[in-house]
């Protein structure tokens, strides 16, 4: 049996990013198979994130380290200077400061990467379903459609999280969009809303996400953080609500639709479950729990490991100690959330109005104690302060 230097099971998002990495560094002679039961043809999803206007750095082959890039600029479908958002107090744009909002649509980063690994005869891509994924002396041990394959380590981003242990929050973001395309121009290509609380809370946090593609073209998404889904036709029957009331289209069509389910959970996750084996994507827990965005960190946190195997040979890093403490204010959100203890169109309207800029930085894991600290004090006191013990209740009992 042919050992690879390195099994990617699962070409998704985390797994195809990985390989570009690699494919960027010292590391690029290296060999890989990738699995993946799907072709991955088709754009199933978009994603969005923030990030810092675009970088001019690039990978430093000839110190061997690989710096922070954006490689994915050249495929964005749209990138926004500035961002709209409608809370209880307040409607309007934000500032972001030096960051910029950016879209991608699946179908462009899948045929950026098919073109990519395709430039390297060291990559092997293979579709298969993987069945089994075990640590042995030898290395990482894959069987995918019966057949055996093993490598010095196994990149894994399809384990499933388990999602129902009680001594973890375990909500959901849940969200089902339309492309729609309208017979008036309403739209304003500069204005993402990323969120509009205009829409019955029903005790939960629901929003809508508009994003203009052209004065006549927008996705438009119906979004929820709670811990039960809904029917199909209860999507359908607020997206068409909200459009009806504050969208003048003058009539439109639906041209795609977009639907998914993303963590929004404190489960410990475990990047490195035994020697030869390493987590990524969302099974790593590469999703922020308070907010279920896990395109850009992901990217992040792969450049890391690639960092980690040019620099060490081996692919496990580690986390300082004191980053950790984000893992502590994202259970807290969850619990302030899960268990209503204040309105949630409320904190984000205090968080994004009342931070602005610094709530990026915050979400990206970047800011300074004191910075927390001061967003901290824009929190509604009692709600988080009660969460924060019932966190460290429940952390204690599990
Ligand atoms: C519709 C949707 C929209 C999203 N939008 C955003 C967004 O805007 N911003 C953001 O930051 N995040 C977003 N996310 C969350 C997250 O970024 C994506 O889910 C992302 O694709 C996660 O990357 P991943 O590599 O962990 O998983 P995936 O991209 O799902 O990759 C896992 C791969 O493993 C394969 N696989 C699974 N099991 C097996 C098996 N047994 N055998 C073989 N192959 C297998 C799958 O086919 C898949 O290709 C979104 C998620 C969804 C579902």
């Amino acid at each position: 049996m042919k050992k690879y230097d390195f099994i990617i099971a699962g070409g998704g998002m985390a797994g195809l990013s990985l390989a570009y990495y690699l494919l960027q560094s010292p590391l690029r002679d290296r060999s890989i198979l990738i699995l993946d039961r799907e072709p991955k043809s088709q754009n199933d999803r978009t994603w969005c994130f923030w990030e810092r206007g675009p970088l001019t750095t690039q990978t430093d082959q000839s110190e061997g380290l690989l710096t922070r890039s954006q490689p994915f600029e050249s495929i964005l479908f749209r990138t926004w200077k500035s961002i709209s958002f409608h809370g209880t107090t307040y409607s309007g744009m934000l500032d972001m400061g030096p960051y910029q909002y950016k879209m991608l649509r699946s179908i462009d980063f899948y045929a950026f990467m098919e073109a990519e690994l395709a430039k390297w005869p060291t990559i092997e891509r293979k579709q298969a379903t993987i069945q089994r994924i075990k640590d042995t002396p030898q290395g990482g041990f894959v069987i995918a459609d019966d057949e055996p394959y093993i490598a010095n380590y196994v990149f894994d981003s399809t384990f499933a999280l388990k999602l129902d242990q009680p001594e973890n929050h375990n909500l959901l973001q849940h969200f089902k969009g339309w492309v729609i395309t309208t017979s008036t121009p309403c739209f304003d290509p500069k204005r993402p809303e990323i969120m509009d609380f205009r829409v019955d809370q029903q005790g939960d946090c629901r929003f809508m996400y508009v994003l203009p593609f052209d004065e006549k073209t927008a996705l438009i998404e119906y979004t929820l953080f709670n811990s039960t889904l809904l029917l199909d036709q209860e999507y359908d029957t607020e997206l068409r609500k909200y459009i009806d009331q504050f969208i003048e289209t003058g009539g439109y069509q639906i041209r795609e639709t977009e639907y998914g389910v993303i963590p929004m959970s404190d489960e410990p996750t475990q990047e490195n479950p035994s020697e030869h084996i390493v987590r990524i994507g969302t099974s790593g827990g590469f999703t922020k729990p308070s907010t279920g965005y896990t395109f850009h960190r992901t990217q992040r946190c792969l450049q890391d490991i690639v960092q980690c195997l040019v620099e060490t040979g081996k692919p496990q890093r580690t986390v300082p100690w004191f980053k950790r403490r984000f893992k502590l204010y994202d259970s807290i959100f969850l619990n302030v959330l899960e268990k209503r203890r204040h309105p949630a169109d409320d904190i984000f309207t205090r968080v994004y109005t009342e931070n602005p800029q610094r709530v990026f930085t915050f979400l990206d894991e970047d800011t300074r104690f004191s910075e927390e600290i001061q967003l901290f004090a824009t929190m509604p006191f009692w709600p988080f302060l009660k969460a924060f013990f019932a966190v460290l209740r429940r952390k204690i009992a599990g």
